[in-house]
């Protein structure tokens, strides 16, 4: 698949929104989403249906074709029903906010119990935190530090994300894809 000319170079920036068999995103959290190579093989390889396109055609010494934005699974597969571990999603578990004074700038990660007293790094221990807190906090337990915690740490579901999804969409969402994403959102308009 190498022997195609981009049109320019943001073809990198175009993934295509995957869907399971059932027209649903395969994930959420990550949202599932493959890179224009991938998703160009699994065409040729005839493993999924093109739902809706991009306004770009890429070329080939052989053919044309319009690049696929959002494309279904011909084969339904089980998805995964826990949401990650990943830096996106303890942030949107806590709303982008840190949970000791609740500012949404500079944040990091602070384990509840500190990692020089065996804290763990997991949906268990790890908050968000602004620089700030994060510093002051430093090696203390909670109840030493003199600071109150708004939430303590959970292991969310996808739908505890979806729900906060909504207000923390991530940083780029293809127009095609919405028809597939926050449907919810649009029936409450
Ligand atoms: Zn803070």
């Amino acid at each position: 698949m190498n022997n195609f000319i981009e049109q320019n170079t943001s073809l990198e920036k175009c993934p295509a929104l995957v869907l399971n068999a059932d027209y649903r995103p395969l994930s959420y959290y990550p949202l599932s989403l493959w890179s224009w190579q991938d998703t160009v093989k699994s065409v040729f390889l005839d493993r999924v249906i093109i739902v809706s396109n991009y306004d770009r055609i890429i070329r080939s010494p052989s053919f044309n074709m319009q690049l696929p934005s959002v494309i279904a699974l011909k084969d339904y597969i089980v998805p995964q029903t826990r949401p990650s571990f990943t830096r996106f999603n303890v942030f949107l578990r806590d709303k982008f906010s840190c949970q000791y004074c609740r500012s949404g700038e500079e944040l990091t990660f602070d384990h509840l119990l500190p990692r020089s007293k065996g804290g763990e790094t997991n949906w268990d221990n790890v908050v968000t935190a602004c620089s700030a807190c994060n510093v002051k906090k430093g090696g203390k337990l909670l109840k030493n530090s003199d600071m109150k915690l708004n939430q303590y740490p959970y292991r969310p579901s996808t739908e505890d994300l979806h729900k906060n999804g909504k207000n923390f969409p991530p940083n780029y969402l293809h127009k095609s894809w919405m028809d597939y994403l926050y449907w919810d959102v649009e029936l409450e308009a």
